[in-house]
């Protein structure tokens, strides 16, 4: 077999995978423009932090697949839950039915999260969670007889999804939707509180428009698919103070940040600012199967709660609460009950701070910061993310910058050499000092 002798984790002869090119014309790929896009890497198998491609080479997994894998892939304990799962039963439809995994489930989220945030709603992705949270904010003015209540606050940088009514409280110009600026119905999208003018600033806007707003949407401490933004958790307190001033509903979209990303087991258990709702995905099961969950605090559940029918949250996604996926969070949960993810996600904070410091020197660069198991490069100007994930890939990486940022939210389980060759290859491929 012939390799590239000085190429790491090289590449062997094979041909590309006959069903890359067979499936190709009939595949339409995410964020992608398919005339240009240079094809996707293919992948044979995975496991722990390592990506194996179809040509024999091997990746560092930099993103955990879009924030999912928190404990790497192919964990035992999650794949001997999923298989005793499907040993019993795959799915069955939510409505009238009942399963262990799900009922289980909800009892340790709802034990897990601060206050009264006990009341779960099953979903299947984030943005269907951040659907039927709105819905159940709208719900929750209309069940109480307050009228009018019927548009979003939510703030620039953030994102919340990429269906129609999420796309409206994502920021309109970050985001990537400006595109749809017209169709959907305008909602309000302001800058976050970070001091003393913007926090009066949006005192304001409340005491002007607040009478109209359901609720305010808020990634907590890190605004993630904008671009990695960081606040403070003094800007959580003050939405939840100006929330209350003005009636408002407070919901925390924790879907990137929950499950130990940030250091916190979740924000609004490290911040000690409890939300009305909060929305949970992306690790929710380890990365293997897609579920989410919207999950309400007694105040909002209670309005719901009534001998009239109509005030029912009429909402149902047909694989809502699947047995598989939900199997798989329980072993997930079971994973982070010992703690040691805390410690990992220090030990990861701490060498991301190390490696990546050297980036600010690098041409083009205004910031470097890391939160958790959180790194940032940001530019000034949006990168080449196509041009750069190459080079990562030929440095044995999978690292896909976003906007102008280049970032690392690793696995917690990757062992310090596969850390050192991720932020080596950000190191390599930003510049800055050795
Ligand atoms: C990813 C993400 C979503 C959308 O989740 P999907 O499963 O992709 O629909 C919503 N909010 C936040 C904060 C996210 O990071």
């Amino acid at each position: 077999m012939l390799t590239e002798p000085d190429a790491p984790l090289a590449a062997d002869d094979r041909a590309p995978p006959a069903w890359l090119a067979a499936g190709a014309p009939n595949v339409w790929r995410p964020y992608c423009q398919m005339k240009t896009a240079p094809p996707p890497l293919t992948v044979a198998s995975a496991s722990g932090c390592r990506l194996t491609l179809e040509d024999g080479r091997e990746l560092v997994d930099g993103i955990a697949s879009w924030w999912t894998a928190c404990h790497g892939y192919g964990h035992p304990h999650i794949r001997a839950a999923i298989e005793a799962q499907l040993g019993r039963v795959a799915h069955v439809m939510f409505g009238g039915l009942a399963h262990e995994p799900a009922y289980r489930l909800a009892a340790r989220l709802a034990a897990m999260l601060p206050g009264d945030l006990d009341h779960v709603f099953f979903a299947e992705s984030g943005s269907v969670s951040v659907e039927i949270a709105m819905k159940m904010a709208l719900q929750y003015w209309i069940n109480r007889g307050v009228a009018g209540r019927t548009r979003f606050l939510s703030f620039l940088g953030g994102y919340h999804g990429d269906t129609l009514g999420t796309m409206t409280v994502c920021d309109p110009e970050e985001g990537m939707h400006s595109l749809f600026a017209g169709v959907m119905p305008a909602q309000h999208v302001v800058p976050l509180p970070v001091d003393e003018d913007s926090t009066a600033a949006l005192d304001a806007y409340l005491a002007e428009h607040g009478a109209g707003i359901a609720a305010m949407l808020v990634e907590p401490r890190v605004q993630g698919a904008g671009g990695m933004l960081f606040h403070g958790d003094a800007v959580l307190r003050t939405l939840r103070r100006l929330a209350d001033a003005h009636g408002v509903l407070l919901v925390f979209d924790e879907i990137f940040t929950g499950f130990g990303r940030t250091g916190d087991l979740f924000v609004c258990a490290g911040s000690g600012v409890t939300p009305d709702i909060i929305t949970l995905s992306k690790a929710l099961t380890g990365g293997t199967l897609p579920l989410s969950a919207a999950v309400a605090s007694r105040r909002v559940f209670e309005a719901f709660w009534s001998d009239d029918p109509g005030a029912a949250l009429m909402h149902g996604p047909t694989y809502m609460a699947n047995p598989l996926a939900c199997a798989a969070a329980n072993a997930s949960l079971d994973l982070f009950e010992d703690g040691a993810w805390k410690g990992a996600v220090a030990h990861i904070e701490a060498a991301l701070r190390r490696a990546l410091e050297p980036c600010r020197d690098a041409p083009g660069v205004v910031d470097v910061r890391v939160l958790g198991a959180i790194g940032v490069v940001e530019f000034a100007e949006p990168v080449d993310a196509g041009a750069l994930c190459a080079r990562f890939a030929e440095l044995g990486a999978w690292i896909r910058p976003m906007g102008k940022v280049v970032y690392l939210t690793p696995p917690f389980v990757i062992g310090d050499e596969d850390l050192a060759l991720l932020t080596g290859a950000v190191k390599a491929v930003v510049g800055g000092g050795a």
